[in-house]
């Protein structure tokens, strides 16, 4: 950012969402409630009517399973087959091109999502984790409103963890605490991991919980917007080799509120934020991609330093892999055993 905006973060910019969403942002974005209650406190995204008759067809036929919350799925086998084989070939064109593997579970230590200023930016999208604290006698209180299914949350407190916002969060800390970075820097894949978005929808193809692939780069400015830009033509080649008709624009994350607003449009002007949009069920068409440069945001945040010194650039790429199934399922029917063969091959290779 040119500009950074100020905020309690150590950060000089804001955080990025990094994840797939759509050029419009989550419908909550500016209308958070504070209202108790069990109900939910953010009301769900209605669906229209395409999404809701896509949603129908893929429950109906077993691809998704519903648990009775709005943007929380299972998977039935043929998805998620899918899912598996389109996560081989992200690992495997990323091996290719040079990233290393790491894994992280799917909640974050409190800290880091509070050093990185996700909770500036995204206060809306964000998920903690609470756990009960009290005596007995709390703890058969809890049970009786809880067995009503009502507010027990008086009963719970801030844990040390929240949930992950974004694959990416914990690579940075990870690396920055081997030390100084080697010329050139690094490239990690987190394979799909699981995300979550506190953004309830009826649209099928917006979720809460998802897996989100991502790519990591950190290295000297240079290296690092080279291989984002690169990436997003070899994002954009990945997705038209599965039969996808697919276009690539720049984007801005949902950021919150009256300033956040500011924050987007600064970030859509800078080409910050790319994305590969692909219509699934219309009108509008939805991110199932993108590709953000920190700048030295993170590097800053955690410490990155470049082998010659300096404080190391980042940037990352996210293909959301619920979203993409969704699209190969809409452009291609809801059997992957009648796909074309050019695209079988290309997730299924012998
Ligand atoms: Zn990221």
């Amino acid at each position: 950012m040119s500009t950074p905006a100020p905020g309690p973060s150590r950060a000089a910019g804001p955080a990025t969402a990094d994840g797939p969403a759509t050029a419009d942002g989550p419908a909550t974005a500016d209308r958070p409630t504070t209202a108790p209650g069990p109900a939910p406190a953010t009301p769900a995204r209605p669906a229209t009517p395409e999404q809701a008759s896509f949603l129908a067809e893929l429950i109906g036929d077993g691809l998704l399973l519903e648990t009775g919350v709005q943007g929380v799925y299972g998977h039935g086998e043929a998805f998620e087959d899918v899912r598996e084989h389109l996560e081989n070939l992200i690992c495997a064109t990323a091996a290719a091109h040079g990233a290393r593997r790491l894994r992280f579970p799917p909640v974050l230590p409190r800290r880091q999502l509070e050093d990185s200023g996700y909770l500036t930016s995204f206060p809306h999208l964000t998920g903690s984790v609470c756990a009960f604290h009290g005596s007995e006698a709390d703890a058969q209180l809890q049970d009786q409103v809880a067995s009503r299914h009502e507010d027990w949350s008086e009963f719970q407190r801030l844990t040390d963890l929240a949930l992950m916002p974004a694959a990416c969060y914990p690579v940075y800390p990870a690396i920055a605490a081997r030390g100084r970075l080697a010329l050139g820097g690094v490239c990690v894949d987190t394979g799909g991991a699981w995300v979550f978005r506190r953004e309830p929808s009826e649209d099928p193809a917006r979720r809460q919980i998802f897996h989100m692939h991502e790519l990591v780069r950190i290295g000297e400015p240079e290296v690092v917007l080279a291989w984002r830009d690169e990436w997003a033509q070899r994002g954009l080649a990945l997705l038209i080799g599965l039969g996808l008709e697919v276009e690539l624009d720049t984007a801005n994350d949902p950021f919150f509120g009256r300033r956040g607003r500011m924050l987007a449009a600064n970030q859509r002007e800078q080409a910050l934020k790319l994305e590969l949009l692909v219509t699934i069920a219309g009108p509008a068409p939805t991110a199932v991609a993108s590709f953000n440069h920190h700048q030295d945001h993170f590097g800053k945040a955690y410490g990155l330093e470049l082998a010659q010194g300096g404080v190391a650039h980042t940037s990352c790429l996210g293909f959301g892999h619920e979203r993409i199934v969704l699209a190969l399922l809409r452009a291609h029917g809801l059997d992957p055993t009648g796909w074309p063969s050019a695209v079988r091959d290309r997730l299924w290779p012998s």
